[in-house]
């Protein structure tokens, strides 16, 4: 029988890309071909530090092709509203391009037996595969908790647990939510059920269940694990039948790859990374360093990056700060880290453009994380038995940031506050007065994380029943 050839085909956002790209090299190293179709943007940022050429390398089988995102060039791609753009974009032109790709044949590369699709592009890879009539299975790369919270978003509707009626409700709990009961406020939800971003519904949150419910995909695929999401993920099978939780995806592809691997966790970059921090971090004492950073998308303004600046430096701890040259908000911002810090950093600390954060998390020097509690953050976080401080800008962030510190006992959440005292004091609270009881329970986690990802795991488990699924339906 031919190989079966599954295509993956990330949204345009880099914590998309990324859990995805672990996704397909897990594929590759199973024997299956494998394309990866990537936004062309992305594609060349990838391209310009040399992660194809490896990635090709590496796996024999795994091949790119690009897309446009149908964004002019000099578009924004960072910040909340970029998200909705390029989404929006990508939606309303990228059909006839996925059908053509689709289709193609080659020698080197059999017929498409499977598409595995970003969740939040489901209405378009659903009409698209149902008229190639390719079976299709979504990925969802945000945290579970959140896919579900939208997910329930009709029932919540239903109930008059949503609207939230202003910020006067932001403390209101939901009772509704089966697998969370009272277990998030309204402030704790999907950042799109916000007055403020109500604009990202329909674009984003209603795609989710219209395409779950209406057009029935074959499967679903999340990057999680049974020990932490186990009672949400129980609700969502009773939906889903096919649900596959082979997270976390960057330990997953550690423990199976080939130790003679020419790529590394940072072979997917989007900005160059200045592998210098790792070099800092070796004359660092033991735990004594916090790790900072906002990942790939959220923008600050000038006021909250001076808020975050003094509460970190006022704490008198070392930190490690990435600040991205499109992070800072607003015409004042030419891409450099503002000199005034910089100087003023350089005591305890030190600020860089791109770090390569899964190394740096698993660096001996980092004893915290100060994080936008992004999902892939999340997870790699958790994986390296490192403690957070939790600072969501958007998305699924909130929900993310309420389970780090209110379920798994991991940090703390900052939640919807920005300000230098509380910066300095819940740094001190991680790295000091609480540190062993965080490290402790991090510590915990981390095992049960690598745990899931061993031969006896749960996600170990269900990567191979994926496996053996992706290729009972590639006929
Ligand atoms: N990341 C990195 N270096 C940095 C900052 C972030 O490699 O300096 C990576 C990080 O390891 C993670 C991704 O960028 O895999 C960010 O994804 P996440 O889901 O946390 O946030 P998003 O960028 O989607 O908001």
């Amino acid at each position: 029988m031919a190989k079966a050839h599954v295509v993956l085909f990330p949204g345009p956002v880099k914590g998309n890309v990324n859990s995805m790209l672990k996704l397909a090299q897990l594929l590759a190293l199973h024997d299956f071909h494998v394309t990866f179709l990537n936004t062309e943007n992305n594609h060349h940022r990838f391209h310009r530090f040399g992660h194809i050429e490896a990635l090709s390398q590496t796996y024999p089988t795994l091949q790119f092709k690009t897309i446009p995102d149908g964004l002019p060039h000099h578009h924004p791609r960072s910040g909340d509203h970029a998200l909705v753009d390029l989404y929006a974009s990508m939606n309303s032109h990228a059909k006839p391009l996925l059908r053509e790709i689709l289709l193609s044949q080659t020698p080197q590369k059999p017929r498409v037996t499977c598409l595995i699709g970003d969740g939040f592009l489901a209405a378009l890879a659903a009409d698209v595969a149902d008229e190639v009539g390719i079976p299709l299975i979504h990925f969802f790369a945000i945290g579970v908790s959140s896919f579900w919270a939208l997910f329930c978003a009709p029932n919540l509707f239903q109930s008059n647990e949503l609207p939230i009626r202003g910020e006067e409700d932001m403390d209101r709990i939901i009772t509704t939510l089966p697998g969370m009961e009272n277990l998030l406020r309204c402030r704790d939800l999907p950042s799109f059920y916000r007055g403020a971003e109500s604009h990202m519904v329909d674009p984003l949150k209603s795609k989710v269940f219209e395409s779950h419910q209406t057009l029935g995909a074959r499967g679903l695929i999340l990057n999680t694990f049974e020990d932490i999401d186990g009672p949400v993920l129980s609700q969502i099978r009773l939906k889903i039948p096919q649900v596959f939780a082979v997270g976390p995806l960057h330990a997953h592809l550690n423990s199976r790859r080939v130790s003679d691997a020419k790529t590394t966790p940072s072979t997917s970059s989007f900005w160059e990374v200045d592998r210098g921090c790792l070099t800092w971090l070796d004359s660092q004492p033991l735990k004594s360093v916090i790790y900072v950073s906002f990942g790939s998308i959220t923008t600050l303004t000038r006021e909250r990056l001076l808020e975050f600046w003094y509460g970190l430096v006022d704490s008198k701890k070392r930190f490690l700060w990435v600040v991205r040259p499109d992070m800072v908000a607003g015409k004042e911002n030419d891409g450099r880290i503002p000199e005034e810090l910089e100087e003023g950093t350089k005591e305890r600390g030190l600020m860089v453009g791109w770090a390569p954060q899964e190394e740096a998390l698993a660096h001996k020097a980092i004893g915290g994380f100060l994080t936008h509690s992004g999902w892939n953050s999340t997870l790699e976080s958790l994986v390296a038995g490192v403690p957070m401080i939790c600072w969501p800008y958007f998305a699924d962030q909130q929900v993310n940031s309420r389970f780090v510190n209110e379920v798994w006992k991991l940090g703390l959440d900052m939640k919807d506050v920005c300000d230098r005292h509380v910066v300095e004091n819940m740094v001190n609270d991680l790295m000091v007065h609480r540190r062993d009881e965080f490290l402790r329970s991090a510590q915990a986690m981390a095992m049960l994380a690598h745990k899931s990802v061993s031969p006896s795991g749960s996600s170990y488990s269900s990567l191979d029943q994926l496996i053996q699924y992706i290729k009972s339906i590639s006929q």
